[in-house]
């Protein structure tokens, strides 16, 4: 039978990284078996048994910590440094469930009107799939196994075909913690194998973090075979400043919002909307500070950017700035460098009609649009004109304003005077086109267990 390969490519360079063999049909059928077998044992098994494993896990995230980045960063271009902070914070979530992750399951009582009690009891469900995208490939997939873990499911992972040796090394760290066979397995598939590994009986439910694109097809799928999905897919986030804001800070954060990972995450702040009040203090200060950051190795310690992800992805990116031109925008900087890698310039996007088609794009690359508000209703309208609902953060020190925007923005998560970012203790997810339930916290955890009403007298 003819072998499949799935090839990895260095952004920085455009060398071919390895040639990963593709499952085929047997392959597939093995793990799944395994997945469903190793849940039997894995459900039964004592909280206590389940934080003693997310321990391990942390420490072999933290011993193997240097190795875990390189690979990442040779893959999709991030640089080493952040590698290792995401890394780090992986082990965090893991520590965080272990040491949390028991109180969270500690059942319901009621007292019925009628008499009796009704309790809640939190139970396993079995192996659930998760499609996982390649910009933070140990974070997206942390985000996932430690409540899959904890909850006592087993979990499956098809990554992105990008990053098919980061996403070898977390089932050989997995190996490291001593879990059990079939607690978690990558499956080396391209996306075409996906349907049927959702519509196999065996498989609970299905959790995807990506495009608006691979949402559809993944939650169609999901419908088609009556199965429950969670939805993390794209963001376009507002990064709102008002006149009584810190404007120093709030420069120096939108940078760091905006340009962080290359410019290619979920939550990075997109579109600044700034008071007219200060718009042209903000844009000035923003301009050169964005023609200011430095895209290069990713391996050196004094690089602000890699290359994006892959040349695809900048392609796609300059696409999309070709647009806003041709709809009547003004760029500055945003411009491929020269040289082998996919790499490209921060810029800054201004001039973007914010009732137009541009408006509703999310750039995913180091290029922010830049639009100006009369006031906060106005604000609030353009934040809120988009197809997507991920995150926002807003820059002011009026108590009124602040509530208003918490209030009014229709969107999952609203960082008030610091930049957005997701932590283990703090739910995260969006609402409208960005998907919708919740990762991490309690909620992260509660979204694939079987939530078991039980009468008693
Ligand atoms: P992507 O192309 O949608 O890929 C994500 C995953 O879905 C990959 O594993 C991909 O596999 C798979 N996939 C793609 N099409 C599929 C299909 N038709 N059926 C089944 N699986 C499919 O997304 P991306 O370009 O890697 O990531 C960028 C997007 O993800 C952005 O929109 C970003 O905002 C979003 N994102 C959201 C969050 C969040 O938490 N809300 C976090 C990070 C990123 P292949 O690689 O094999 O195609």
């Amino acid at each position: 039978e003819e072998i499949f390969m799935i090839t990895t490519v260095n952004p920085a360079t455009g060398e071919t990284l390895a040639d990963h063999e593709e499952l085929d049909g047997a392959g597939i059928e093995e793990r799944l078996a395994r997945a469903a077998s190793g849940w039997r044992g894995w459900r039964e098994t004592p909280l206590e048994e389940r934080a003693g494993l997310l321990l391990r896990l942390a420490g072999a995230y933290e011993a193997h910590k240097e190795r875990l980045a390189r690979q990442c960063t040779l893959e999709m271009g991030k640089t080493l440094k952040s590698a290792i902070a995401e890394v780090e914070k992986c082990a965090a979530a893991f520590r965080h469930y272990a040491d949390n992750g028991p109180a969270m399951l500690e059942p319901l009582r009621w007292d019925l009107a009628g008499g009796g009690v009704a309790e809640g009891r939190w139970l396993a469900q079995g192996p659930v799939l998760a499609v996982m995208p390649w910009n933070f490939p140990y974070w997206q997939v942390a985000r996932f196994l430690a409540p899959t873990i904890m909850a006592g499911n087993v979990g499956l992972l098809k990554h992105a075909s990008s990053v098919q040796g980061s996403a070898r090394l977390i089932e050989e760290m997995m190996g490291e913690a001593g879990a059990p066979p079939g607690l978690f397995q990558n499956l080396p598939i391209k996306s075409g194998a996906v349907n049927g590994v959702i519509a196999d009986d065996r498989v609970v439910a299905v959790t995807v973090t990506g495009s608006e694109g691979a949402g559809q097809a993944v939650a169609e799928q999901a419908g088609k075979c009556l199965k429950k999905v969670v939805l993390e897919l794209g963001g376009s986030d507002p990064f709102i400043v008002m006149p009584s804001a810190d404007l120093d800070e709030a420069v120096k954060q939108a940078v760091t919002a905006r340009i962080q990972n290359t410019g290619q995450s979920c939550i990075c702040g997109k579109r600044m909307i700034v008071h007219a009040d200060i718009y042209d203090a903000f844009l000035d200060r923003f301009t050169v500070a964005m023609g200011e950051v430095t895209a290069g190795d990713p391996f050196d310690e004094a690089t602000d950017m890699g290359p994006m992800s892959s040349f695809e992805q900048r392609d796609t990116v300059l696409g999309q700035l070709a647009m806003a031109k041709a709809e009547g925008a003004d760029l500055t900087g945003g411009a491929a460098l020269p040289g082998e890698g996919a790499y490209m310039g921060a810029g800054v996007l201004t001039g973007v009609d914010p009732d137009g088609p541009m408006a509703r794009e999310e750039i995913f690359g180091p290029v922010a649009m830049v639009f100006r508000a009369a006031d906060i209703d106005e604000a609030i309208r353009i934040a809120n004109a988009t197809p997507f609902g991920l995150g926002s953060s807003v820059w002011t020190n009026d108590e009124g304003e602040k509530e208003r925007f918490v209030r009014d923005i229709e969107a999952g998560m609203t960082a008030v005077n610091r930049f957005l970012a997701s932590a283990p203790e703090a739910p995260f997810g969006g609402i409208k086109r960005s998907g919708h339930g919740r990762e991490l916290a309690r909620f992260g955890l509660h979204e694939f267990m079987n939530l078991k009403t039980v009468l008693l007298n």
